[in-house]
């Protein structure tokens, strides 16, 4: 269809409104996060520096979203452009062009954004498009929904502009035939191959916001979602308390809505360690199959700490703050 086309029939686009009655998510109903009491937690007198934090060995990544940050941009616009570096780097396999496509050879990405008013925006199986956290915020900001997936979503993108890029590399699409030579025809579900790109950061003015960005678990099932683009699940935040990301396997994150878990546990006074290990905790609780995955947590509080926490060795984030950028190993349970 031409965009032209496209923008005439779709009358959120054409600024038509949506004559329909929309119950729309908490996600974007302002104020939200100001109604709600939050004795236990003691308030931030002045903010910390500017800080970017991101899952995973992503040193240019952070640095950039470090740098817009330093330069006075807003938490989102920094967070975006950040996790943009990774979704543009054809070597990452697990995000943006160059990832790992589904067991039928289509790469399809999630992914999702949240500002600190509480707005969110999400974007589920797009194939085509590179920058898919970009096109989360767009849904965020241009409709007047949360989550748009698969072939609106792609169409959606080339209504904003994005252009039409085939994510599929020779060396992602030479790995996926090797796969299905020895493997069983069974997504790839092991504790090393996650790398999806969850970023969290403060502003000047200490206001959070927060990206995350994947192609998903390798060689999983055709529409297959995990956490990723799940508001609760891959990413939460809350501007007066912190936010959380999330790497892994995420069906298992899902299931315990890991990082919405975190943010309400540091509002009950936990610190984002803390919160990070609990919310690991009620997953290996569920019995021993944890064995055979990984999960991995990252928080930011409202003071500026970290906290970050795996099953399995082999997690670590990467952090900015004041021009410096170090990448942690987190701490793990299976010891
Ligand atoms: N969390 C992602 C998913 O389950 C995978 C990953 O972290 O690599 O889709």
């Amino acid at each position: 269809m031409k965009r032209r086309n496209f923008l005439k029939e779709t009358p959120l686009l054409a600024g038509a409104g949506l004559g329909m009655a929309m119950a729309l998510s908490a996600c974007n109903d302002e104020g939200t996060a100001g109604e709600v009491a939050h004795e236990s937690v003691a308030p931030v007198s002045q903010p910390p520096k500017p800080i970017a934090v991101a899952t995973w060995d992503v040193p240019v990544a952070v640095a950039k979203a470090g740098e817009w940050l330093d330069a006075g941009k807003k938490a989102l616009d920094a967070a975006i452009e950040g996790a943009a570096i990774e979704e543009a780097d054809v070597k990452n396999t697990t995000v943006g062009k160059g990832g790992a496509p589904d067991r039928d050879g289509h790469v399809t990405l999630d992914a999702c954004v949240m500002d600190s008013d509480g707005n969110c925006g999400a974007v589920l199986c797009v194939e085509n498009i590179t920058h898919v956290a970009a096109l989360a915020r767009k849904v965020m900001e241009e409709t007047p929904h949360v989550m748009l997936s698969g072939e609106g979503a792609e169409q959606f993108a080339y209504a904003m502009g994005f252009p039409k890029e085939n994510l599929l590399t020779e060396a992602s699409k030479k790995a996926w035939e090797e796969w299905k030579l020895k493997s069983e025809y069974q997504p790839v579900i092991n504790i090393e191959n996650h790398d999806t790109i969850g970023m969290l950061c403060m502003d000047s003015n200490g206001d959070i916001a927060g990206v995350c960005t994947t192609s998903g678990a390798a060689y999983k099932m055709r529409g297959r979602i995990g956490d990723s683009p799940i508001i609760g699940s891959g990413l939460y935040l809350d501007n007066e308390i912190g936010g959380a990301v999330a790497t892994g396997l995420g069906e298992e994150v899902v299931k315990t809505v890991g990082s919405f878990l975190i943010v309400e546990l540091m509002r009950s006074g936990k610190s984002p360690q803390e919160a990070c290990e609990e919310a690991i905790r009620r997953i290996v609780a569920k019995g021993d199959r944890y064995k055979d995955f990984q999960v991995g947590y990252l928080a930011l509080n409202k003071a500026g700490e970290i906290g970050a926490y795996s099953i399995h060795s082999g997690f670590s984030y990467t952090r900015y703050q004041g021009g410096e950028n170090t990448n942690t190993p987190a701490d793990f349970y299976a010891k």
